[in-house]
């Protein structure tokens, strides 16, 4: 519903997600790459790059803390929905995740099950980690402390880059357990010290209220539309709004802020 009151005003990017359902997860995470211009490149600000490609990205509600993530297509529409109490770096593993259900699970090919999260696990490290980038970064038996300053570079959790050398055969069985068992020791299981400062968050989000805010449209007033209060609106949105947005000004008419254009 948010989604419709916000599509109904504003000109929202368009939908270029792929649906690729014979692909392995490396090929068709290469394949997105391609299409989207990425080419080795390190992925910048997950979210900003779904929504730049017409992936609606909401938050879930931290009443949810259970549910990683999930997607869906609706009508055509691919929307991700994330979880923000996890690590700003887990958050973009989600994202990559969700994006591998997107592409190669969408309605077409429709499938669920512990094969299907494989699938999007293999998917999203190789989107966040392409193969030739991280062989080019990474020595072969790279030590821990080489990890931690290594992940930086792709912006991933050191369990992940972990794996992933795991995956590309620069760290052994052996040396895989012992750096997984290491970094567990150091805190890196349940978090990521000293990890990215920052969340990302949603770029079209920030734009839409930004643009109702200069029309003295308050998000107060969009939630009573949609019969939600604020707050429940704001666990929707990565808690932009109270954050961002909340300020004195009056409802102004829907149709002034129609057709205002926030494609980046
Ligand atoms: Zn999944």
């Amino acid at each position: 519903m948010l989604y419709e009151w916000i599509d109904e005003r504003f000109r929202l990017p368009e939908v270029n997600v792929p649906s690729l359902g014979k692909p392995d997860p490396e090929t068709a995470a290469g394949m997105v790459r391609t299409r989207w211009g990425l080419a080795e490149a390190p992925a910048p600000n997950m979210v900003h790059l779904l929504e730049a490609h017409g992936v609606r990205v909401f938050s879930l509600d931290p009443d949810h803390a259970e549910v990683d993530a999930f997607a869906v297509w609706r009508d055509g529409v691919p929307f991700v929905f994330l979880n923000t109490l996890k690590s700003a770096e887990r958050g973009r593993f989600d994202a990559a995740h969700e994006l591998g259900h997107l592409v190669m699970h969408g309605s077409e090919h429709a499938c669920s099950g512990p094969e299907a999260e494989r699938q999007a696990n293999d998917f999203a490290s190789a989107f966040l980690m392409p193969r030739a980038s991280v062989l080019g970064h990474m020595p072969s038996g790279a030590h821990v402390d080489q990890i931690l300053r290594g992940k930086r570079i792709w912006n991933v959790s050191a369990m992940a880059l972990t794996y992933r050398m795991h995956d590309l055969g620069l760290l052994s069985d052996w040396q895989y357990r012992s750096t997984c068992a290491e970094l567990s020791r150091l805190g890196y299981r349940s978090g990521e010290p000293q990890g990215m400062s920052q969340r990302e968050t949603s770029q079209v989000l920030t734009k839409v209220f930004t643009a109702l805010r200069s029309k003295r449209v308050r998000p107060g007033a969009v939630a009573a539309d949609l019969g939600l209060t604020s707050e429940e609106m704001n666990r929707l949105m990565f808690g932009l709004t109270l954050t961002t947005f909340e300020g004195k000004g009056q409802q102004a008419t829907a149709a002034a802020t129609r057709s205002l254009s926030v494609v980046p």
